[in-house]
């Protein structure tokens, strides 16, 4: 087994693992970073990447009076999810250092457009990235093999070494065999949340979320198992951002997701959407349209149904279809309605789905950006054909829709998922972001940030996740650079 040494072992190249490694890193605190997959990134590079921060410089900008202590506030205006713990020292953390982390990102290149609103946000707060999230993995990796972080891909944590009741270093796996990596001040786990987590979604949240896949299937909790090994506490384990329906991302070229994310395209892209509107608008839907985009669940309130690749319904679309889809054939099914639901679909308020702060889909553009996933035909037969699926088994199940089908054209959209997008149960760590024991004591060496050191802090809306993994991982390497 080779050996190296480090001041710091990063465990995880997502969002919350960059921002700590460039933090700490500097001629005196030698740093390595080692990511499991391929490709640095995580669900960080897969997100829509909206930041919720309150005292921008961008809200002064446009004219938005806004602070921590208002921000604070407004959590409160979401509903509190059940049984939760809330860390409000953690809540006054983030509130009180968002606006810098934002503006952290800014100084590395990251362009955001924004702030938009969001209810039941008072103020607009919400900044999103351009020209999508994958700048923030671009300029923080550039950033950070600047500042001389050894960045290892495939290289995957497989247990922490402890050597008289403390975190040493790292025993990781990668295609040349496996390594030893020692850390001086310490392991700092950001490894991301257990939506793909099965043995650890069944422990802690429950069964019936163990059945059901995630969006990004190399989450698997491997920090939170790590660390719960030697006795770590997991906060808020029950709750779980899902399963959601949604569609998949289309296989065919898309170039706004192929644009080099660098600061010159996002300003690029921040002045088109500045001058030309309109133009600039639908360049902007047709990117989200191209992500896995969730339709509302309003068109079900308005009649539309689900069915089977059977062609069959197989759910109560108004209670939690979210649930039943993964159990279908091939894990999808598909969204049926007709003219009359359709046109209510063309205008705001009916939005299909939203990208949340920017752009909102109607179903012409489904008919125009995702012909993958919208069939249209005059009779139901001929969608039946379309969509594969048995015509008489179509047509039972469209009389029997609540508003019985009616008038042409009629639509399918499809194949819907049904996916866990996140997990907000997180290891319980110091304000130091030091990892906790179930009884209280600190674990001597091992840190986390991010969603795997959530700690408690509830993070609702939009925004506030990103906010927390950038936010938690810049502090927690400063802290231990200092150290
Ligand atoms: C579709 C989607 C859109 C989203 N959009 C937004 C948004 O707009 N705004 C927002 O605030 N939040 C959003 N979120 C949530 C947000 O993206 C995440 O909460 C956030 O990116 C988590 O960051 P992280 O650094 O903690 O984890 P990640 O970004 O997932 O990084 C964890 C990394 O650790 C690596 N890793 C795991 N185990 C090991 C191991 N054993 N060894 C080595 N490496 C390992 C993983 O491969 C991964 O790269 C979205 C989520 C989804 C699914």
């Amino acid at each position: 087994m080779s050996t190296a040494a480090f001041d710091i072992v990063v465990v995880g190249g997502g969002g919350s693992g960059l921002a700590t490694a460039l933090a700490a890193a500097s001629p005196e605190v030698r740093v390595a970073l080692i990511e499991k997959n391929p490709k640095l990134g995580g669900t960080t590079g897969l997100s829509i990447g909206s930041i919720t921060a309150s005292g921008t410089s961008l809200q002064r900008s446009a004219g938005v009076e806004d602070s921590p202590d208002a921000h604070f506030a407004d959590f409160d205006l979401f509903a509190k999810p059940e049984g939760a713990v809330d860390n409000l020292a953690f809540r006054r953390l983030y509130v009180d250092h968002v606006a810098d982390t934002l503006h952290w990102l800014m100084s590395l290149g990251i362009v955001f457009h924004g702030p938009s609103p969001e209810a039941p946000h008072t103020r607009p707060r919400m900044h999103n990235v351009l020209p999508h999230a994958g700048a923030y993995i671009y300029c923080l990796a550039k950033a950070c093999r600047a500042r001389g972080v050894d960045i290892r891909v495939e290289t995957t944590a497989r247990g922490l070494v402890e050597e008289s009741g403390r975190v040493t270093g790292v025993e990781a796996d990668s295609p040349s065999g496996r390594s030893l990596l020692r850390a001086r001040k310490g392991v700092v786990l950001t490894t991301g949340d257990y939506s793909a987590g099965t043995e650890l979604l069944r422990q802690l949240a429950g069964a019936r979320y163990a059945a059901i896949g995630a969006l990004n299937t190399t989450s698997t909790g491997d920090g939170h198992a790590l660390a719960r090994a030697l006795g770590a506490q997991v906060l808020n384990g029950h709750l779980v951002e899902g399963p959601q329906m949604r569609f998949a991302a289309p296989r065919e070229f898309n170039w706004v997701k192929q644009l080099p994310p660098s600061r010159l395209v996002g300003q690029a892209v921040r002045f088109a959407m500045a001058t030309l509107p309109q133009a600039a608008l639908q360049q902007v839907i047709k990117m989200y349209l191209t992500a896995n985009l969730q339709p509302t669940t309003r068109l079900f309130d308005a009649g539309a149904i689900l069915v089977n690749r059977q062609g069959m319904r197989f759910t109560d679309e108004r209670a939690s279809p979210a649930f039943d889809i993964p159990a279908q054939e091939g894990g999808h099914g598909f969204i049926v309605f007709d003219g009359a639901i359709g046109a209510r679909f063309e205008h705001w308020p009916d939005f299909l789905s939203t990208a949340p702060g920017i752009a909102y889909a109607y179903l012409s553009d489904y008919r125009r950006y995702r012909r993958d996933i919208c069939r249209e035909a005059q009779t139901i037969a001929s969608l039946a054909r379309a969509m594969g699926v048995p015509e008489d088994a179509l047509a039972t199940s469209a009389a029997a829709a609540p508003t019985a089908f009616s008038r042409p054209p009629y639509y399918a959209l499809g194949p819907l998922y049904s996916w866990i997008m996140t997990t907000d149960g997180g290891l319980a760590v110091t304000p130091k972001f030091e990892v906790l024991r179930g009884d209280g004591s600190v674990i001597p060496g091992l840190y986390a940030a991010g969603l795997a050191g959530q700690g408690g802090v509830l993070l609702p809306g939009h925004g506030q996740h990103l906010g927390w993994a950038f936010t938690s991982g810049r502090l927690c390497g400063l802290g231990l650079a200092r150290l």
